[in-house]
């Protein structure tokens, strides 16, 4: 089923979203065994974002084919210790605090971060990231940091099925994306979409996609 999921993902997705760049596609592997993992890997899945720290430290021995790494949850800013190095691309920069301790950590060990500034663009409390509103502020605050390198935002797209309240947000999203990226060559990605709503945000300008459900079938939190 999941190499089946995989193969099928890749091929119906477009290799471009509208704006002619390409879209990568993110495993999200929260709560799947490194069997499972590895399978999806062998069968072409070429990036792999984790949620959990401990999850991340356990299986990070076990996965083979040398996917991306991502990390795409919540990080406590006590755990960028384990992660440094070894993280290609932080999707969730929330927070100043996090990434002072991402750059810090850094400093230290030589290693610069690439990150994604995470935007709560539905203004939910259950989410985390930076308003909307903010996004620049925020940008120009982490952009000063020595050891880290903005590749672009991520969102999540609240949990609704108003498609055109999606689309708004969506488009929003892409028009601060495209803001950015016209004064800096590092911008490069625009992490939004997941099982759900992940075609309508590939058409509204998402450049990277982050999928667990599609791949692994419904998660087993047990
Ligand atoms: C779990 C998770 C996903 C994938 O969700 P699915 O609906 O299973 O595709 C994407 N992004 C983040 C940040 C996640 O935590």
């Amino acid at each position: 089923m999941i190499e089946e999921n995989v193969k099928k993902l890749l091929e119906s997705m477009p290799e471009t979203n509208p704006y002619g760049e390409k879209v990568t596609l993110v495993g999200a592997v929260k709560l799947q065994t490194p069997d499972d993992i590895n399978r999806a890997v062998s069968a072409g899945l070429h990036d792999i974002g984790d949620n959990h720290v401990q999850e991340f430290k356990d299986k990070y021995p076990l996965i083979s084919g040398n996917p991306v790494r991502h990390f795409i949850g919540h990080l406590q800013t006590n755990k960028v210790k384990y992660l440094i190095g070894k993280i290609d691309l932080y999707h969730s920069l929330d927070r100043i605090t996090l990434a002072e301790e991402l750059s810090k950590r850094g400093e230290k060990t030589g290693v610069i971060s690439n990150v994604l500034i995470q935007i709560n663009i539905g203004n939910e409390e259950s989410k985390s990231g930076f308003a909307l509103s903010e996004a620049i502020s925020a940008y120009e605050k982490i952009k000063a940091m020595d050891s880290l390198k903005i590749k672009g935002l991520m969102a999540m797209l609240p949990d609704t099925d108003d498609t055109n309240q999606l689309k708004r947000l969506a488009t929003l999203m892409r028009e601060k994306f495209d803001r950015l990226r016209q004064a800096d060559r590092d911008i490069q990605f625009l992490s939004m979409g997941m099982s759900g709503d992940w075609r309508l945000c590939v058409d509204c300008g998402s450049n990277m996609i982050r999928l667990g459900t599609a791949i692994f079938g419904d998660r087993n939190y047990n």
